[in-house]
Formats: structure tokens, C-alpha cells, sequence
């Protein structure tokens, strides 16, 4: 059992072990139908000696399926002796979140990605993010979290990335977008100290965020995409032995865009049912229609109109039809030329 001194989390595996390996991730929970036990986290890892490490994590929102699928597959087909270095991956990252299907977790609401740094002394979601941050980003090089839109949004296949102050970083986060090569690529300004991209970046890991699909369920189509991104991020940084591997896939053209102000997210400003006007993809212009907001309780009261305030390329939609106010509803990017 592998301890780290700050955090209560012990592992079943051996980071510094060559070979395929899996087990838990042990969070100590003392409950009520489980005085001394403990939250099984699954990990697993495949080394095969020296080398960088990539770290691959789904689950961070209990939500989002793809990425979920994705690993699981990996972990049950990669054999060490397909790679080179170390890869660490963490399927169901707040696993009682995802155990329960849910964004956030059922034990303590924690929501992961807005947890970090995280405390090894707090709840179990912020003792999961704290040993993410510091004991599993602290060995990685890079470093993909795979998203989805979640029950209430739906994503086209999107890359999230940022910029870094350290030009061999965002170089690096360059080069996964375009191995990644999923049909959208969106450049985010800063995502604030709690997500996942922020804890990376204190690690000095390059990373991005990919966001495949959602409304709780798994597209065929965004799988794909995840899969087969997945697989040239490994091929693009030597991961895989055979540079002629035959999971990896050309990467198709990526669109690029970018979250250049809050007026790229549209939020319901009222309460209702929203009947969208356009659809993921749109190429949309400011002042446009994005919906109606309906008031079918009162059918009589006049529906509202929700307009763009930004001319843009609709990436992002919501899926529940009921909102409420401060929902959103929409988020676009502007172009943006690499
Ligand atoms: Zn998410």
C-alpha cells in the first residue's frame, strides 16, 4: 500500500512498479453502514520503463460518460509492452459522483472541478482534488480531463486549451490540441484557481480539457472522437511503441475558436420553458434570436425573446427545455486564427 504523507488517500498500486497494474485509490469513510471503511477509487497504470507520464482523467464530473467509456477501454486493451513511460489514468475521478451518475457528489455536493488545490483535511471531495493536484498531476508530464456537457449541456467534440506563461507549456498544450484533433478547438482565458487546467499548470503538466458531447448520455459520435483522440495524444508524445500502431487514426481538420468575452454565454434572464431558435453549429450573428422563453403556467403572459450578444459559432447548448434564471443556455466561440 503506497501512502503520501499529507493525504489520507493510500494506493493500491505502485507508482514506481514497471508493468500493467489496477486497483483503488483508498479514501478512509467512516459510515454509518461502514465504521472503518473506505471509498474505492479505481486507478490504474502501465509502465514500461523510463519515459514521460501522461495522466488521463474522466469522472471529475460523475456525468459525463465518454470519457468514463474511454478509459475503461484503455485500461482493459493497452498492455505495457504497447507503450513507453509511464500512463497513469483515474476513470471515475470523484467516483462517488459518478458513481451515482451525478456532477456533483451525493457525500458532500463537492463539485471536483471547482475544488482544487483542494485539502487533505476536508471533505472527500476536496481530499480527492488534493491528492489529483499533488501526488498524481505531481508525477505527470501531460495530462488530458475528459469531459462531457453533463446532464445539462450538450457539447459539439471540443478541445478546451489555454495559454501558459512557460512558451515550452503552451507549446506542448498546442501540440495536444492538434493531435487530439477533434472538430473544435476553443481557447479559453483563464478558468479561475479550482479546475482541473489550473491545478496542472501549478504542476508545470501541460493539459487540456476536451469536452465530447453530453446530455447524460454517450454519442457514438463524440466517443469516437475521444477514443481516437485519445490514442494520437499517446502516438504524437512516443507513448505508443509501434510508431505505426494501427489505433491511431489521422487526425481530421480542427476549427478553432475562442472565448473572447462573458458575451460569449447566453443565460436565461427569465424563468420558463425555452424554445431554442438555432442549433449546435449555427454560425450565429449579435442581436440574432436565440429562443423564446415561454410561460406555459401562465400561457397568457407574453413569451421573452433571448438575443446573441456576440457573433459566433455555437458549441455549446442546454439541454433541459425548463430554466431558470442565471441558466445557460448557450456558449459560443469568436474565430480565432492559430
Ligand atoms: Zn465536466
Amino acid at each position: 500500500m503506497v501512502t503520501h504523507a499529507r493525504s489520507p488517500i493510500t494506493s493500491e498500486i505502485d507508482f514506481e512498479a514497471e508493468g500493467k497494474q489496477h486497483g483503488f485509490l483508498r479514501l478512509p469513510h467512516s459510515v454509518h453502514r461502514s465504521a472503518y471503511g473506505w471509498i474505492p477509487i479505481p486507478i490504474a497504470q502501465i509502465k514500461n520503463g523510463e519515459g514521460p507520464t501522461l495522466f488521463l482523467m474522466s469522472g471529475n464530473h460523475g456525468d459525463e460518460f465518454e470519457g468514463q467509456v474511454t478509459l475503461t477501454k484503455l485500461i482493459q486493451t493497452l498492455d505495457a509492452d504497447a507503450i513507453r513511460g509511464r500512463i497513469i489514468m483515474l476513470p471515475m475521478a470523484n467516483y462517488p459522483a459518478a458513481k451515482a451518475g451525478m456532477r456533483t457528489s451525493p457525500i458532500d455536493d463537492g463539485n471536483l472541478n471547482r475544488s482544487f488545490p483542494g485539502d487533505p483535511d476536508g471533505t472527500v471531495t476536496q481530499i480527492i482534488a488534493h491528492y489529483i493536484e499533488h501526488v498524481l498531476l505531481a508525477k505527470a508530464d501531460l495530462a488530458i480531463d475528459l469531459h462531457s456537457g453533463g446532464s445539462s449541456l450538450h457539447y459539439l467534440p471540443t478541445v478546451l486549451f489555454g495559454a501558459r506563461k512557460d512558451p515550452a507549456e503552451s507549446d506542448a498544450i498546442l501540440k495536444m490540441m492538434r493531435a487530439f484533433g477533434a472538430p473544435y478547438a476553443c481557447r479559453f482565458a483563464r478558468s479561475g484557481e479550482h479546475v482541473s487546467s489550473a491545478a496542472a499548470r501549478r504542476q508545470g503538466v501541460a493539459s487540456i480539457t476536451v469536452e465530447m458531447g453530453g446530455s447524460a448520455t454517450v454519442s457514438m459520435g463524440s466517443l469516437k472522437v475521444t477514443e481516437e483522440g485519445v490514442q494520437r495524444v499517446m502516438a504524437a508524445f512516443d507513448f505508443l511503441a509501434d510508431s505505426n500502431d494501427s489505433r491511431v487514426s489521422p487526425a481530421g481538420s480542427t476549427r478553432t475558436v475562442a472565448v473572447s468575452s462573458a458575451d460569449c454565454f447566453v443565460y436565461a434572464e427569465e424563468e420558463g420553458l425555452f424554445e431554442p431558435r438555432v442549433e449546435l453549429g449555427e454560425e450565429v450573428k449579435a442581436g440574432q434570436l436565440a429562443g423564446m422563453i415561454h410561460t406555459p403556467e401562465m400561457p397568457w403572459k407574453p413569451s421573452v425573446e433571448v438575443r446573441f450578444k456576440e457573433s459566433g459559432l455555437l458549441i455549446c447548448k442546454r439541454v433541459p427545455a425548463r430554466v431558470e434564471r442565471g441558466d445557460c443556455l448557450f456558449h459560443m466561440g469568436t474565430e480565432l486564427a492559430l
